[in-house]
C-alpha cells in the first residue's frame, strides 16, 4: 500500500478523537510530501537537526512534533518552529525549553514523559517525581510553554496484558492531574500513547495522539523501485 493510501486508511479507521502524528523519522522528505499530499498535517520527528532541515524544506503548514530525547543544546535549533514537544523527561529540560521560547516570543506546547515501561533505558518522570514537580511554583511559572498533557510509551513485548497494563496506568495518572492540578484547565488534554505495534490497545486505555512510524513509512523503499 502506498504512503498515501495508509494516510487515508487510518483516517477512516481512527476514532474522531484520535489524532494522528505521522513519525517521518529516517524517511525522506518525499516521503514526507506523500503523507502531506494525502491530508496529513501532524509530523513528528525524534532528531533535532533533522527535524530543521525538513521543516526548512516542507510547506509551513506542518504541525512539527518532536518526540525523542532532547538534549538542552539542541532546543535552540527547533524552538523558532516546534508545535508541541512530547519529551519532556525533566525539569530542567522544561526550564531550557520555556528560556528559549521566550527569545522568539512563542508559546511551546509541551508533554510530560512519564516513564511506564519495565525497561530502565527508557526517559521520564515517575508519577512521583512528576506531581512534586508540578505541585512546586517553578512550573506554574513558566510564560513561553504550556503543558498540554503526559506522554508515554509501553514495554516493548509481545505480551498485550503488559502494554495495556501500562496504558491503563498512565490514563489512571493522567485522569488525577486533570481532575486536581489541571482543574479547569482546557489545554491540558492530549495524551500521547501508542506506536506501530501496539496503537489499538493505546486507543482502548484513552489516548488521543497516536505516534506511528513503521505502519506509513515502512515500504517506502520497495514503492520506489
Ligand atoms: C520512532 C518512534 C515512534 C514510531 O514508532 P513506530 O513503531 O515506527 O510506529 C513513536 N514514538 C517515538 C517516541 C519514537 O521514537
Amino acid at each position: 500500500m502506498s504512503i498515501g493510501a495508509k494516510i487515508r486508511q487510518l483516517k477512516s479507521l481512527l476514532p474522531e478523537e484520535v489524532r494522528l502524528v505521522a513519525v517521518s523519522k529516517l524517511h525522506p522528505p518525499e516521503a514526507v510530501m506523500e503523507a502531506y499530499e494525502a491530508g496529513q498535517r501532524i509530523f513528528g520527528e525524534s532528531r533535532a537537526q533533522e527535524l530543521a532541515a525538513k521543516h526548512n524544506l516542507l510547506p509551513k503548514d506542518i504541525e512539527w512534533h518532536f518526540i525523542g530525547p532532547l538534549q538542552r543544546n539542541k532546543i535552540k535549533d527547533i524552538a523558532p518552529f516546534v508545535h508541541t514537544i512530547h519529551s519532556i523527561d525533566s525539569p530542567a529540560l522544561l526550564q531550557e525549553v520555556n528560556r528559549q521560547a521566550a527569545k522568539h516570543d512563542r508559546v511551546i506546547r509541551v508533554l510530560l514523559e512519564i516513564h511506564i515501561a519495565m525497561e530502565e533505558n527508557k526517559h521520564g518522570f515517575t508519577p512521583q517525581s512528576c506531581r512534586a514537580f508540578l505541585s512546586g511554583e517553578e512550573a506554574a511559572d513558566y510564560r513561553n510553554t504550556r503543558i498540554c498533557g503526559l506522554m508515554g510509551m509501553a514495554t516493548f513485548t509481545d505480551d498485550k496484558e503488559q502494554i495495556r497494563k501500562e496504558f491503563h496506568q498512565l490514563h489512571d495518572f493522567f485522569e488525577e492531574l486533570k481532575s486536581a492540578r489541571f482543574k479547569g484547565d482546557e489545554d491540558f488534554r492530549e495524551l500521547s500513547m501508542g506506536m506501530t505495534n501496539d496503537y489499538p490497545i493505546a486507543i482502548d486505555e484513552g489516548s488521543t495522539l497516536v505516534r506511528l512510524g513503521s505502519y506509513i513509512f515502512n515500504h517506502y523503499k520497495c514503492n520506489q523501485t
